[in-house]
């Protein structure tokens, strides 16, 4: 068994793989006919790597699938096996331009103060009006009205 293209004999294990010529790089080249791997520019910031027949790629590229004239053929098995490694295997992906969920914020339109106060008087079983009169009492500068009160008892406590 020898090489259809250069004459050379033909390893047998690649014969009986149905192959008729070698693995020299030109040989490849002119009879490889199996599924091609082929970078096409589909935009600016991304290569898409396809994987077809040769027939297959042209006929897409024909449809206008790949749009652009800079569609590059490989020709030979050496060139396929290096544009895909240099090509990396997972392809390049734009980052996501979504923005990110609202976080909910931990902010709170009274003090921290204000809040212990009345969880404290809340945990000694006062109702809010006496929240208010016992923190007149003993903390007046935290202005603590019954609507605040209403306010912090509705919101599940920070820790
Ligand atoms: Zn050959």
């Amino acid at each position: 068994m020898t090489c259809i293209e250069c004459g050379d004999e033909l390893l047998a294990e690649r014969a009986d793989l149905g192959y008729r010529y070698c693995t020299k790089p030109e040989c490849q080249a002119a009879h490889h006919r199996g599924l091609k791997i082929t970078t096409v520019a589909v935009n600016k910031s991304a290569d898409r790597i396809i994987v077809a027949d040769e027939d297959e790629i042209r006929r897409r590229g024909e449809a206008g699938e790949f749009g652009k004239k800079d569609t590059t053929l490989s020709t030979s098995y050496r060139d396929l096996t290096r544009s895909v490694s240099a090509r990396a295997v997972q392809p390049r992906v734009p980052a996501p331009r979504t923005p990110l969920p609202r976080v909910p914020s931990n902010r709170r339109p009274w003090t921290e103060q204000q809040e212990k106060i009345v969880r404290l008087y809340n945990g000694m079983g006062l109702s809010p009006r006496e929240i208010v009169e016992r923190a007149r009492t003993n903390a007046p500068r935290l202005r603590i009205t019954e609507g605040l009160v209403t306010k912090i008892m509705s919101t599940p406590p920070l820790r």
